[in-house]
């Protein structure tokens, strides 16, 4: 079986459709949350990912625009963006979005959208951080989102070490015997530098791992983005990939 991997689409719909068109053929989508918040066609997102067969999470920005996260909590232009998708939601929207995990354990991978330790809000941004995560997993793998930055951690147990693995662009990697931490990167708002669209492919019978990016066209996002009065700082941020 072929997965298609993807997380952070933050209702980027013309990056997501680029994803579906570009992914070579997969059985369902795993989508690792942040379906909405940041960009301009949250309900369009929510129903094209619902013409797949799927499973999906829910992150903190889907939190937020139920009501269930604080909004404090949030910098000034997300808190912005996320209000104005409060807004736009449709009951069926706000419907599917209520009865996302926020993690789970599937076809013997464990998926959360943050971290295993807490699955909606710590950032595993380095390998010391993925290292102590490791002990709140017991699956090989563990796939996670949320920092929009596509990168893998392998354990070194018998060192009692972590490190990062770099993989290049459509090249498989062998996953096992070593566990792992693996992040597709960002569908919407990617952070690592690159601007195009991140996902990756799972092959859960060859056991291998591919990070995938694909180029969209960014303005079109920006237009819709600048039509609906979103804050400028997330349309600019779009082309840096920043
Ligand atoms: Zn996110």
């Amino acid at each position: 079986m072929r997965y298609l991997i993807i997380s952070d689409i933050h209702a980027n719909l013309v990056a997501l459709e680029a994803v579906l068109a570009d992914a070579p053929d997969f059985t369902e989508i795993w989508c690792l949350g942040d379906l909405v918040g940041y960009g301009p066609n949250p309900n369009e997102c929510i129903e094209r990912i619902q013409e797949h067969l799927h499973v999906c999470l829910a992150g903190n920005h889907d939190w937020a625009v139920l009501g269930k996260l604080d909004l404090r909590n949030f910098n000034t232009d997300a808190r912005n963006a996320n209000t104005w998708t409060r807004s736009e939601l449709t009951s069926e929207s706000r419907m599917y979005l209520s009865k996302l995990p926020t993690h789970m354990e599937h076809e013997g991978f464990y998926l959360a959208h943050a971290s295993p330790r807490e699955p909606v809000w710590e950032y595993i941004l380095d390998a010391s951080i993925a290292y102590t995560n490791f002990s709140h997993f017991s699956t090989l793998v563990c796939l996670v989102g949320h920092t929009h930055v596509a990168i893998a951690f392998e354990l070194d147990e018998q060192r009692q070490r972590c490190e990062t693995i770099i993989s290049p662009l459509s090249t498989p990697l062998e996953l096992g015997p070593n566990r792992m931490i693996i992040n597709p990167g960002s569908v919407g708002q990617p952070r690592d530098g690159d601007p195009r669209a991140s996902y990756a492919l799972l092959d859960a019978e060859n056991m291998t791992w591919e990070f995938h990016r694909v180029a969209y066209p960014i303005e079109i996002t920006q237009e819709r983005m600048r039509a609906r009065g979103l804050p400028r700082r997330l349309i600019e941020r779009l082309e840096m990939g920043r």
